[in-house]
């Protein structure tokens, strides 16, 4: 196995991220529930964005790259973490978006706007066509580029949270279960196999907040990273845990989520979003109360970030 210290990583995020215990949703919910912070990475308004940019953004610069493409929906928390962070590294961040969600100046499109960021829609559902574009944009400007996939979902991205397990590991703390919210898979394939490396006794259960064919594409970008980190074994879809939370669709709130965004919030003061770690919240807490966990059971909840997003819905939290 390669060590990912041999890897090219750029440090942006402040780690390690606490670990905390949710005192009253442990009572609540008969379990001993932790809480991963990792809203805390701290750039931006935080988010787990951060470790894997650490990762792709050193590589964008080992190859010389001024400018750096990514995508995602409107308000994506990824797209706005990478102008954040590409700008800290004095690279040209453009983002091509879907012209999907609130596009007005509110939750990240405001924060775009406050860093002066190149923010461009396309009016379409394939990122393939966006793809295209970052080629014809880039090479038109006669610049080194780099292009990063929607939520900086691919090998080098889950490195990040590859290095997450390990730090998670390094603590001594044993956790029996890890959950994720999963929403392109680059950080559920990350701690999925970060755990079969450093904590072999956890299991990870991916909360879906899209309902993409996960179980496929999170053992694909599990194995892209098993081959970059010379692993001897092959991940298959035998280590892909998955439970569906999107609802009635990504980026549409849910009425679970809701309650779980309200019961975090009344009960430990921390804010969950509607896109992301309050349906995936939400997942933790139905598993719960079908009494997959034990009373003296740790489960880790990965607190993703996403706080961005929570100021810009169009409906309200019900
Ligand atoms: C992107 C994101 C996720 C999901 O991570 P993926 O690696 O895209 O599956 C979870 N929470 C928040 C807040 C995010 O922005």
């Amino acid at each position: 196995m390669k060590s990912l210290q041999e890897f090219p990583r750029i440090p942006l995020a402040v780690l390690p991220t606490p670990i905390q215990k949710l005192e009253n949703i442990s009572r609540l919910l008969g379990t001993n529930v932790w809480i991963k912070r990792d809203d805390l990475t701290g750039i931006g308004l935080g988010g787990n964005k951060v470790r894997k940019l650490e990762f792709l953004l050193a590589d964008a610069k080992r190859q010389g790259a001024e400018i750096v493409f990514t995508t995602g929906g409107a308000q994506s928390n990824h797209a706005m973490l990478t102008a954040a962070c590409a700008k800290k590294l004095g690279m040209t961040p453009i983002l091509i978006l879907k012209k999907r969600g609130v596009t007005e100046r509110k939750g990240n499109q405001l924060l775009e706007y406050l860093m002066d960021t190149d923010v461009r829609f396309m009016d379409t559902d394939s990122y393939d066509d966006i793809y295209a574009e970052m080629d014809r944009v880039g090479q038109a400007s006669g610049k080194k580029y780099y292009k990063i996939p929607c939520g900086g979902s691919n090998a080098i991205g889950a490195l990040g949270y590859v290095n997450c397990m390990k730090e998670i590991a390094d603590t001594g703390m044993h956790f029996d279960y890890v959950c994720c919210a999963e929403g392109s898979g680059g950080t559920h394939a990350g701690v999925a196999l970060g755990a079969k490396l450093f904590m072999p006794k956890t299991q990870v259960v991916g909360l879906m907040v899209d309902s993409d064919p996960f179980e496929i594409i999170t053992t694909r970008i599990m194995q892209e990273t098993a081959k970059l980190l010379e692993l001897d074994f092959v991940p298959t879809e035998s280590d892909v845990h998955l439970v569906n939370m999107c609802g009635p669709g990504y980026a549409i709130p849910s009425p679970e989520g809701n309650a779980a965004i309200r019961m975090m919030a009344a009960n430990e003061g921390l804010f969950l979003d509607p896109v992301y770690t309050g349906k995936a919240f939400a997942g933790l807490i139905k598993l719960a109360r079908e009494g997959k966990f034990k009373s003296d059971d740790n489960v880790l909840y990965l607190y993703s970030g996403g706080a961005g997003g929570l100021f810009a819905i169009d409906v309200d939290l019900g």
